[in-house]
């Protein structure tokens, strides 16, 4: 497989690295094995790249990983179709009467680190043939049965009882992970979280039709919060000039648990929720197609134990590790559900490179403990802003309205994955190489 000098590979390391899972966070995971110089190959249940979900959020930390690839082609790709609120920013209406407390702007743009909020499907889709592009293999209509593992290898096998061998398991298959169980030694239920959310995308030509809504989408993009009705929030967007819109209305549910994308929503139980609200949001809900609408449990689960099999009180020989939302799965009031998962595959490729081919479980050891304090306290920002959200004290609010602007942490936005691991990699894998040493 040739791979272009402008991406900066390294010498081969002899890895050969099996990913079960094409998202965000198994593709990244790739193209960055590339970069490292290992052999990267996916394996993917979806029969075919199919331009799935609705609106993801990738924040600083991630641009910064997507401006590397091709001299910066893919993020320039990405930009073109995610929102644009260099101009408007982002208003925060005070849920009941509308009054719009406080427009936040968005920060200057940034092309060593930019930010994109657009379709998940169509910004996957750019990844993904990036990832054809230099050369990995991406098995499709594969579905993982089981993962193994002896002192010398670690591989998977298929439905069709094909049993594929490599260096490295890579379990980045999602929330509902079976790799999950084969790190822990058992099945980690979920949790209701006691929230859901209703989602929806569609294009803008009723909002345009309409005198009330023409706002939102004659102009270019826009983002509307309306925040802090009991228990709720309403999230709107317009998108691609306006042209397309989305919103995501996070209310309490203590209903039935289902991970699914696709879970069908119901308009009616939408609008009830929202009968007391500015009418304003009833509007724009009015105009979603039902069969656009999508109610998504929220789960949650606690950190787990660990992410490497074989490390701490996990069974198995330190071959196999989980990545992206089989390891931890993220509120969207965190906004940093998929830059986590870039952000774990960035590390990974370069730890791997750095413990070489002769210390597999010492590499991924060293990737969990680089990664596991960052991202337990990146997803508690999820529950911190949710709640702040939900329980707003308006008396504060109107003293001081930027205490209810969405949070932007530095150190949070500021992290460069590629650079952290590069500078603490050599000295933590020591300390792993050295555990896994004492173990044998
Ligand atoms: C279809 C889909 C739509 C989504 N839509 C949105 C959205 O609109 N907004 C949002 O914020 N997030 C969405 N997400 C989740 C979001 O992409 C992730 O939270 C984030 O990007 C982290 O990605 P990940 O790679 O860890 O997991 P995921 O993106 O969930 O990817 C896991 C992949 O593993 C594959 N897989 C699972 N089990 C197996 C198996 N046994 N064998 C082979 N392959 C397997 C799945 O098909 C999937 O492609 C969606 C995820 C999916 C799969």
């Amino acid at each position: 497989m040739a791979v272009p000098e402008t991406n900066g590979a390294r010498p081969k390391t002899g890895i050969k690295v099996i990913i079960v899972g094409a998202g965000f966070g198994g593709l990244t995971a790739a193209i960055e094995c590339v970069r490292q110089g290992h052999s990267p190959v996916i394996y993917e249940s979806f029969p075919s790249l199919k331009i799935l979900g609705d609106i993801i959020s990738f924040g600083p930390n991630a641009g910064r990983i997507f401006a590397r690839w091709e001299n910066g082609d893919i993020a320039r790709a990405m930009r073109k179709i995610s929102i644009d609120l260099q101009a408007y920013g982002f208003n925060i209406h005070k849920w009941d009467t509308g009054e719009v407390v406080i427009n936040q702007k968005s920060p200057p743009r940034d092309e060593t680190a930019p930010v994109f909020n657009g379709h998940r499907g169509e910004l996957h889709e750019i990844v993904f043939n990036y990832a054809k592009k230099l050369g990995v293999e991406i098995v499709l209509d594969s579905r993982v049965d089981n993962y193994w593992e002896t002192e010398d290898a670690a591989g998977i096998s298929l439905g069709d009882g094909t049993r594929v061998e490599g260096d490295v398991v890579v379990g980045s298959d999602g929330v509902r992970s079976k790799a999950r169980t084969l790190v822990l030694g058992y099945e980690d239920k979920p949790k209701s979280s006691g929230y859901a959310v209703w989602r929806s995308w569609f294009s803008n030509e009723d909002m345009l039709a309409d005198p009330e809504t023409r706002q939102f989408c004659e102009n270019g993009d826009t983002f509307n919060g309306w925040i802090a009705g009991p228990d709720v929030h309403f999230l709107f967007s317009t998108l691609k000039g306006g042209s397309d819109c989305c919103w995501v209305l996070t209310h309490k549910d203590e209903h039935d648990i289902d991970e699914s994308w696709s879970f069908p929503g119901k308009l009616s139980e939408v609008k009830e929720v929202l009968r007391d609200w500015d009418p304003l949001c009833t509007k724009i809900i009015s105009k979603t197609p039902e069969e656009k609408l999508v109610d998504w449990k929220l789960v949650y689960r606690d950190p787990l134990p660990t992410w490497v099999s074989g490390y701490g009180s996990a069974p198995g020989h330190g071959r196999i590790c989980l990545l992206g939302d089989s390891a931890h799965p993220f509120l969207p009031t965190s906004a940093q559900g998929a830059t986590q998962a870039l952000e774990d595959g960035v590390t990974l490729a370069v730890v791997l490179r750095k413990a070489g081919k002769s210390n597999i479980k010492g590499g991924l050891r060293a990737y969990q403990d680089i990664r596991y304090e960052r991202v337990r306290k990146v997803q508690k920002t999820g529950e911190t802003t949710r709640d702040m959200w939900h329980n707003t004290d308006w008396e504060k609010v109107k003293k001081d309205p930027q205490s209810i602007a969405f949070p932007r942490e530095d150190w949070i936005f500021s992290h460069d994955a590629e650079k952290h691991v590069e500078e603490v990699g050599d000295e933590i894998i020591a300390k792993t190489s050295t555990s896994v040493e004492q173990q044998a």
